[in-house]
């Protein structure tokens, strides 16, 4: 659900400019990744991490091969073509023949920004780099393994032409991809993992690694409850052995209980914190770019509570959805998060008291504000059970709390408190 919201945002329900959108999808850095690979027998090079040049050039010396990749760690693809902000240096992927040019390669990397076409102008930064075995690629291809809607089921994804934006190859030459729906209690057929190594041309004396690399991909898929697992290149080596070059996983939220260790892998570093507190207390946080915080209960009623707000012409600074259960320590929490967002200039709660009363919500309200104070107008619109209950605590509190009546009339208050509040500030 918290998908659909931010991909409403995303779209033009309220024709807004571009949004900074918080994804809450765990990731993986691709050597956490790749460390994943290697327990489910899927073959990937040997490799290191390191969060220092020193490092680089120590786990270099470590390693005899005859060259390797230095990899920066970072949540994007196209690092290969990307390029760093503060030194204008090319590439997040950099092939070194030693450990001396490793180490300069990653002087010019960790603790800079890098650019690729899937980040923003601003780029991301670089802590952490990969120190991978270099290996001699024949034939850069594509796999993937994804959860598919129509089919509802697993779906294998492949394609000769690798190496590149598999969008691109969909655009230009769609019929260089093929796509085997799996039946998720058998797994790939035989059969199918043939026409995946025919489709890919294959050598047939490969045809059994290429099953067995397939299989094991299928395995990894199931096991970590992923939702997508890409690997761009997957590679055909001169020397006629299979290889996942680099690798991206999405995993299903909602496994969480059942696959703690890949979730604790989770680096936070590029999230924001609030989403962190937020998801640690079992709530969705969505930041946005506006001035007004939104506190609600419900998916729903966050879309509903945005459209009228846009409609009174004000704009939401980050939403909180607090879901089923209000209890008044989760809404202490929710009051701390949403407050700490720099630019909110005044609160909206928006909530339904369905499965919690309004009474018991109020007095949470009552708590938090008593608890935490309020540099910032509140305004609260209450709907639902013992919802006149709920709004007489609030008026007879002496508390400077706005109530609505409706949600209009809510939107309506939180506009109008904002812009007393800039102009306020402003005298
Ligand atoms: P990105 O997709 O973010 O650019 P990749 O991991 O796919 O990053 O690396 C970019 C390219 O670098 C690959 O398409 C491949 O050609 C090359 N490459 C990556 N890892 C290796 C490796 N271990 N050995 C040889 N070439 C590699
Ligand atoms: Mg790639």
């Amino acid at each position: 659900m918290l998908q659909l919201i931010k991909s409403r945002f995303q779209k033009s329900l309220f024709n807004l400019p571009k949004f900074s959108i918080l994804k809450r999808n765990l990731n993986l850095h691709e050597w956490q990744s790749k460390t994943l690979m290697q327990k489910h027998d899927v073959a990937v090079e040997s490799f290191k991490v390191a969060d220092s040049a020193q490092g680089v050039y120590k786990a270099i010396k470590g390693m005899d091969y005859p060259s390797y990749v230095i990899k920066s760690q970072i949540f994007a693809g196209g690092r290969g073509r990307g390029r760093f902000v503060e030194n204008g240096f090319q590439g997040g992927v950099r092939f070194a023949k030693d450990a001396e040019e490793g180490y300069k390669f990653a002087k010019k990397m960790l603790g800079n920004h890098l650019v690729t076409k899937q980040t923003d102008e601003k780029g991301k930064l670089v802590r952490s780099v990969m120190i991978s075995q270099c290996m001699n690629i024949k034939r850069e291809l594509y796999f993937a393994v994804l959860m598919d809607r129509v089919s509802q089921g697993p779906m294998i994804i492949v394609s000769p032409k690798g190496g590149t934006s598999i969008e691109e190859v969909a655009e230009e030459t769609p019929d260089l991809i093929a796509r085997f729906p799996i039946d998720v209690d058998i797994g790939p057929t035989m059969e199918q993992k043939k026409k995946i190594a025919e489709f890919l041309e294959f050598n047939k004396s490969l045809f059994p690694k290429v099953s067995k690399e397939v299989q094991a991909l299928y395995d990894l898929f199931i096991a970590t409850d992923s939702s997508l697992v890409e690997i761009n290149p997957f590679a055909e080596t001169k020397e006629g052995d299979i290889f996942s070059l680099d690798a991206k996983f999405n995993f299903d939220d909602n496994a969480f209980f059942r696959q703690k260790e890949i979730f604790e892998m989770a680096d936070k570093s590029d999230e924001d914190p609030r989403e962190t507190e937020a998801t640690k207390m079992g709530s969705s946080y969505v930041g946005l770019d506006g001035n007004i915080g939104c506190m609600v209960n419900g998916a729903g009623l966050a879309m509903a509570t945005l459209d009228v707000l846009k409609m009174y012409g004000g704009e939401p600074a980050n939403f909180l959805d607090l879901g089923g259960g209000a209890s008044k320590t989760v809404v202490i929490k929710a009051f701390k998060i949403l407050a700490s967002h720099p630019n909110v200039k005044t609160i909206l709660v928006n909530i339904f008291g369905g499965i919690v009363r309004c009474d018991m919500i109020a007095n949470g309200i009552l708590d938090a504000v008593k608890e935490v104070g309020l540099d910032v107008p509140l305004v609260v619109r209450l709907a639902g059970t013992n919802v006149e209950k709920g709004i007489k605590l609030m008026n007879d509190s002496g508390l400077p709390i706005i109530t609505a009546s409706n949600l209009g009339d809510a939107a309506r208050k939180a506009v109008k408190t904002v812009k007393s509040f800039v102009k306020k500030k402003l005298m």
